[in-house]
């Protein structure tokens, strides 16, 4: 690893498009997604004991525990750590998985470029989930009640960060509303210019 690598934090809340973004975002330059919440379901399908732990913060939308979360992220990275760089996909959400992953990078002699965020709002955010669970299969998708309880989350332990980030000059806004191709313009252009 090194410091030529590009690391991104794709931020936002639940349902701003994170994941749909990254997908696109990783095959046009070349870097590896890692999304804690799609290693976490990973897990919970093949039943190993981090999948048990994991279930039941899940299934109630609240955030799993911070040891456990970046221990399985720096493992993750470690598997990847001659790639070009990282887009971080719901990671960090606490300011102590902040500072693990500043501490983390360091070691591989690297660190965060940027935290690009998805700008949408609240209310477009739970249609979007809603709609989003008639077909992701993600049971915290389909109940409204475990929905806010992720938002709610997000906004107690999460949106603190943008000030993390916005300290170091990192943190980058990006309209989030819109056709998805357009808004993957918008990041591309974005980290074109990092
Ligand atoms: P996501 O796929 O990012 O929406 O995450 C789904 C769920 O996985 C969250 O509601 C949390 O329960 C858990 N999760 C994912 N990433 C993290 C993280 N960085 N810290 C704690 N919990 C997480």
């Amino acid at each position: 690893m090194s410091t030529q690598m590009t690391n991104i934090v794709l931020f936002g809340p639940p349902g701003a498009g994170k994941g749909t973004q990254a997908t696109f975002l990783k095959e046009s330059f070349g870097l590896v997604h890692i999304s804690t919440g799609d290693v976490f379901r990973f897990n919970i399908k093949n039943a190993t004991d981090l999948g048990k732990l994991a279930q039941t913060y899940m299934d109630a939308g609240n955030l799993v525990p911070d040891q456990v979360t970046i221990d399985m992220l720096s493992a993750e990275v470690f598997k990847n750590r001659d790639s070009k760089g990282f887009i971080f996909d719901g990671f960090p959400r606490t300011v102590a998985q902040a500072k693990a992953l500043d501490v983390l990078l360091e070691q591989f002699n690297t660190s965060i470029t940027a935290m690009v965020a998805l700008e949408v709002p609240d209310e477009l955010l739970l249609e979007r989930l809603l709609d989003r669970g008639k077909t992701s299969g993600r049971p915290d998708d389909a109940n409204a009640e475990v929905i806010q309880n992720r938002i709610t989350a997000y906004y107690t332990n999460t949106a603190i960060l943008k000030n993390y980030y916005e300290s170091q000059e990192k943190y980058f806004g990006v309209d989030g509303v819109g056709d998805i191709d357009i808004i993957t313009n918008r990041l591309k252009e974005l980290i074109n210019s990092f």
